[in-house]
C-alpha cells in the first residue's frame, strides 16, 4: 500500500510553540474522488500565519484541529487526475498541507508554468507572500515617487517584495530586520536606501531615534509586518497623508487571540491613535486571499521584474518532512532567512 508523511497538530502552544505540538504521521495515501486530483509535493511554504491556526481563537479562518494536518499551500505534480481539467504531470500549487502528498478539488488548485521560474518561487516571490506585498503596497499604500517608505522583515519574502517594489516606484526605502548579516543583504542585495537592526534597538525610543535618522522627511507609508517597537517607533513619524497597509503584526503572534494576554506596561493606544487623528493616515488591514482578483496582474509585473533582474529573491529550504516544525520555530524566532520552504 502506498503511503504518504505529514505533520498533524499534536497539541495547542501556551505563547511560544516547542516541537512537542507537532506529530509526524505515516498514513495510507488519501483516496482521490472524482472532480479531484492527487498531488505528490515537491515543495511546501511555512508561513508566520500558521501560528494563529494553532489557537483555537476566533480569526478569519478556523483553526487547525487536534491530529489534523498543518495548514499550508505546496507545490507538486498530479499523479492521479480525476478530473477533465487537469492531466497527470500537471504541476499545481494548492492548500494540501504540510505533507508529501495531498488530494484537493479541481476548483481549489491553480495550475504553474514550470519554464516560468523555479517552481518553489510560486510559493515565494511570485506567490502568496510576494502577491501580498504587492498587493498591500499597491493598493493600501498608494506610492509616489520621491515618498519615504518602512517595512520591517524587510528580508523576508513579503518585505522583500514590498521594498524592492518601492525601489522601482521611485521611493525613499529603510528597512527594518533582525541581525548585521540580514541588514546587509537588505541594503547591499535588495537596494534599500538603509536598514536598521531591530535587535540593537533596547526600546520604541531608539527605534524612533533611529527611523527618524534614517528617514529625513518622515513616513509616507509604514508597511506593518511586524507590529513591538517598530510600529510603535513608525506611528509616531508619520507624515500627513500617510498610508499604512496592515499586513501582520508577527511579534504580538505568541500572545494568543486579541494579542492582549501577557501585556502589561504602558499604555501606547493614545499615542498612537491620535497619530492617526492628527496625520489623518489610512490604515487598512488585509487578507490576501480575499485579493485574487489582482492576482494576474501581480504575476505579470513581477516575472517582469526577475527576469529584467531589477528584483531578487532569496529562499530558505528545509530538507525533508521531518524538518518542518523545527523551521517552523525557526521563523517565528527570524532564523529564516529569505523565504522559508520544506523540500520533499
Ligand atoms: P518572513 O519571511 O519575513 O519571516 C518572518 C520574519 O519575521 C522573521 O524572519 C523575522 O525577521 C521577523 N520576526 C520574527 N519575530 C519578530 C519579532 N518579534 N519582531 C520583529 N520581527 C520579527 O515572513 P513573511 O514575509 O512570510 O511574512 C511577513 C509578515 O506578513 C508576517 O507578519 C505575516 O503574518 C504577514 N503576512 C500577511 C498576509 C496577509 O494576508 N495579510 C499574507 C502573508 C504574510 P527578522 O529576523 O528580520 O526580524
Amino acid at each position: 500500500m502506498q503511503e504518504r508523511q505529514h505533520i498533524v497538530l499534536a497539541s495547542r502552544p501556551n505563547g511560544i510553540p516547542t516541537l512537542e505540538n507537532f506529530a509526524l504521521e505515516t498514513t495510507p495515501l488519501p483516496e482521490c474522488a472524482d472532480g479531484e486530483v492527487l498531488v505528490k509535493m515537491h515543495y511546501f511554504s511555512l508561513d508566520p500565519y500558521m501560528r494563529g491556526r494553532m489557537d483555537d481563537t476566533k480569526s478569519y479562518a478556523k483553526p487547525v484541529g487536534i491530529n489534523e494536518t498543518m495548514e499550508a499551500e505546496g507545490v507538486g505534480t498530479i499523479v492521479t487526475s480525476r478530473s477533465s481539467h487537469f492531466q497527470e504531470g500537471d504541476m499545481v500549487v494548492g492548500r494540501f498541507g504540510w505533507t508529501t502528498h495531498g488530494v484537493l478539488p479541481a476548483e481549489k488548485i491553480r495550475r504553474i508554468n514550470p519554464d516560468d521560474a523555479p517552481i518553489s518561487t510560486s510559493l515565494g516571490v511570485l506567490g502568496m507572500p510576494g502577491f501580498t506585498g504587492w498587493f498591500g503596497l499597491n493598493i493600501h499604500g498608494r506610492p509616489q515617487k520621491g515618498e519615504t517608505l518602512v517595512v520591517g522583515a524587510a528580508s523576508g519574502a513579503v518585505g522583500s517584495m514590498v521594498g524592492q517594489l518601492a525601489k522601482i516606484y521611485g521611493l525613499h526605502v529603510v528597512g527594518v530586520a533582525g541581525g548585521p548579516e540580514k541588514c546587509a543583504f537588505v541594503t547591499e542585495q535588495l537596494g534599500f536606501d538603509a536598514c536598521i537592526d531591530h535587535r540593537q534597538m533596547k526600546n520604541a525610543d531608539e527605534m524612533h531615534k533611529a527611523l527618524s535618522d534614517a528617514c529625513p522627511h518622515g513616513i509616507d507609508i509604514y508597511y506593518e509586518n511586524v507590529g513591538g517597537v517598530t510600529m510603535e517607533a513608525a506611528m509616531g513619524l508619520m507624515n500627513r497623508g500617510g498610508r499604512v497597509p496592515v499586513c501582520g503584526m508577527i511579534s504580538f503572534y505568541n500572545l494568543g487571540g486579541l494579542g492582549l494576554g501577557g501585556m502589561t506596561g504602558i499604555d501606547r493606544l493614545p499615542k498612537i491613535w491620535r497619530s492617526i487623528l492628527v496625520n489623518q493616515l489610512s490604515i487598512n488591514g488585509f487578507i490576501i486571499s480575499n485579493h485574487y482578483d489582482h492576482f494576474p496582474r501581480f504575476h505579470e509585473e513581477v516575472l517582469g521584474y526577475i527576469n529584467s533582474k531589477q528584483l531578487i529573491y532569496k529562499e530558505d529550504i528545509a530538507q525533508g518532512i521531518a524538518q518542518s516544525p523545527d523551521a517552523f520555530l525557526g521563523l517565528l524566532q527570524g532564523k529564516n532567512f529569505g523565504k522559508q520552504l520544506v523540500a520533499l
